[in-house]
Parts: structure tokens; sequence; C-alpha cells
């Protein structure tokens, strides 16, 4: 059975799969076998490690989690004339007083270096 099982694996590696492009850090990025995570270098059609055909023309990517911080996207619709900083027409924006006047306030702290990315609906 083991021997089987082992053929199997074997058979199925033999099918190109996608390599992985894996982003440790912005600096850190290598290219890693999808079967054994190993790294593999640039074009190697096998993964010299468990032997894995790779597919370098569609390729995947992978972030690795950094510890204690991960990003979170949320999309919504903005009026068609507004633009970043905007916290007036901006649908997360809040009151707050400041100063003895009423203004509206980032609920991000991000008042003054707004990461709003738009694209049209
Ligand atoms: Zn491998």
């Amino acid at each position: 059975m083991a021997l089987q099982d082992d053929l199997r694996a074997q058979l199925i590696k033999q099918f190109a799969a996608d390599v992985v492009e894996v982003t440790e850090a912005p600096d850190k990025v290598y290219y890693a076998c999808p079967t054994c995570k190993r790294p593999v270098s640039r074009g190697n059609d096998k993964c010299t490690s468990c032997g894995q055909a790779l597919n370098w023309s569609s390729i995947s990517k992978e972030e690795y989690a950094r510890v204690g911080m991960k990003m979170a996207t949320l999309s919504f619709e903005v009026p068609g004339d507004f633009a970043k900083s905007d916290c007036r027409k901006c649908p997360l924006s809040y009151i707050t007083k400041r100063e003895g006047q009423n203004m509206y306030d980032c609920p991000l702290n991000m008042r003054n270096k707004c990461p709003l990315e738009f694209k049209e609906a």
C-alpha cells in the first residue's frame, strides 16, 4: 500500500504545478515549490528537493503573514468627486469637536495620509 501511494505521489508530481512566489517581506521575495514549499531557482523545470514538475507560466502568489499584523481591505462607494483626505465626504468619517469646532475626523487616524484607492464602480 505504502509503495502504491508513493508511486501515485510520484505520478502526480509529473504534472506541472504552478510555482509559488513567496513574499516574506517587501525585500524578501523568492520562488518556492508548490508541493514541498522549498525555494526553487528561476527556470528549473523540476523541484530539486521533491521532483515536482514546475510551471512557470502562471505563478501564484503567497504572502507570509507578518507576525502580529495583517492587512484588511474594505470596499465601499464614495461620491465621484471624492478625493483623498476629503473626510467631509468620506462615509467612514465621524464628527468630532476640536478646538471648539465641529470637524470630520478619520476613525483610522489617517486623515493626512489617506490610504484609500479608487477605481470605477
Ligand atoms: Zn518540491
